[in-house]
């Protein structure tokens, strides 16, 4: 996949670069009626740091699901133990108990970042010596 888009200095150069999965998420109907602001097909995607919504869709997203999804995402964004569960499961349910609703989260691809671009804290010296 691509690179960040970002295009400011770093004195760390091609070194500091790291490695994340784009995530989408697609709202899955099951044998239960779904009854919050969410429809079979609806999805967003997970690039970075941003929740990215497809232009052809509504947009927007009900809080609630959000909220049960939003601690796995990062989660998922990174490498994980081929037995891992968090590398397996990937159907998370609606949390509210009256709702059929799940959200399939599929790995789409890799992108990489640069570790100046997104934080102030500095990686550790090459000789592992903490600053
Ligand atoms: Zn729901």
């Amino acid at each position: 996949m691509g690179s960040s888009n970002n295009a400011k200095n770093s004195d760390d150069g091609a070194d500091d670069r790291f490695t994340l999965y784009d995530l989408r998420v697609d709202v899955v109907a099951t044998d239960r009626p779904m009854v919050c602001d969410h429809r079979e097909g609806e999805y967003f995607l997970v690039i970075g740091e941003q929740i990215v919504f497809p232009e052809e869709g509504r947009r927007r997203f009900p809080l609630y699901p959000l909220a049960a999804l939003l601690p796995l995402l990062p989660a998922k964004q990174r490498s994980t133990d081929d037995k891992d569960w968090m590398t397996t499961d990937a159907e998370i349910a609606c949390p509210d108990p009256h709702c059929g609703g799940r959200f399939r989260i599929t790995r789409v691809g890799k992108r990489s970042f640069s570790h100046a671009e997104t934080t102030a804290v500095p990686l550790p010296p090459k000789d592992g010596k903490p600053t």
